[in-house]
């Protein structure tokens, strides 16, 4: 698109995200054919988890993953048969605007030895480790986190703490491994105190994430909790508004779902998210893990 052109359409795009009239990226198609995503399981509500979350849930702090209980044999009957109403189209081709910033024969290896030893924003100065991300290239699935925690930086892993296990047996409910995924996070370098990233951080960082999910372009992206949800659908809303509705990002589609984190504090919530993961699993085709 031409640079003049560009600038009036992004100038439109912020006039409407002052608005709040965002995100942009609904697939309305999609969301048409979802349920709304505050469909309420008021009679039912923890029983709704796959049991390997209810599990992870209830484990405490430090937990080896020797400590968690496997995943259980088997979903309660609603749950199962929920799989239906999930029917929806896949995500078509990026949209010309997306596929413009698209870097052509990008690599994950480009992509690291362009971040190389980072200095850019302000959390280089406490980080060990780059976390860069883990897990398979060709990966359908991306999730996607807010920035690692201690045992991430000391590792240079994402998602390997408590959240982490949590995250792990989510996957594994899902009838996939964590090498079957791909896992990142918003910003590579670990907040300090495990802040929440701020602004300038996100925003230098950012295309790092957008540069691997191009490489991948997988099928679909879960982000996990509000910073990646707002980053990645450019929104201020807040998740609950959204979260287990269907969305298009740049050729994949993405739903958002609690993070991992927050159902540790929040256990009630894990049939929410299972809600949505189960989503997932049926675009992907997947059965959830069965003894
Ligand atoms: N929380 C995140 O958002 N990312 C991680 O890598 C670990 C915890």
């Amino acid at each position: 698109m031409e640079s003049d052109k560009r600038a009036r359409v992004e100038a439109w795009l912020r006039y409407g995200a002052d608005l709040e009239l965002g995100p942009y990226y609904r697939n309305r198609v999609a969301t048409g054919s979802t349920p709304p995503s505050n469909a309420n399981s008021t009679s039912q509500t923890s029983e709704l988890a796959h049991p390997a979350m209810s599990a992870a849930a209830r484990t405490p702090s430090a937990g080896s993953s020797a400590g968690l209980p496997p995943v259980a044999a088997s979903l309660p009957a609603a749950v199962a048969s929920g799989r239906s109403s999930t029917a929806v189209p896949f995500a078509q081709a990026p949209s010309l605007f997306e596929a413009s910033d698209r870097i052509k024969d990008d690599t994950f290896q480009l992509i690291r030895e362009t971040i190389g030893d980072c200095t850019r924003c302000k959390l280089h100065k406490a980080r060990t480790n780059i976390v860069f991300g883990v897990g398979s290239m060709k990966a359908e699935l991306v999730f996607v986190g807010e920035g690692p925690g201690h045992d991430e930086d000391i590792k240079g892993e994402p998602f390997v703490g408590r959240a982490g296990k949590l995250l792990t047996q989510m996957i594994e409910a899902m009838g996939l491994r964590r090498e079957d995924v791909y896992i990142c996070n918003v910003v590579k370098c670990r907040p300090p105190e495990n802040r929440l990233p701020e602004k300038d951080e996100i925003t230098t960082c950012s295309p790092f994430l957008f540069r691997q999910i191009d490489v991948i372009r997988p099928k679909v992206i879960c982000a996990l909790g509000s910073c990646a949800s707002q980053t990645l659908l450019q929104t201020t809303q807040g998740i609950s508004r959204f979260r287990g509705e269907w969305f298009d990002f740049r050729g994949s589609k993405l739903i958002a779902t609690y993070h991992p984190a927050y159902l540790l504090r929040n256990p009630s919530a894990k049939s929410e998210v299972w809600k949505d993961l189960q989503k997932v699993m049926a675009v992907l085709g997947l059965q959830p893990k069965r003894k």
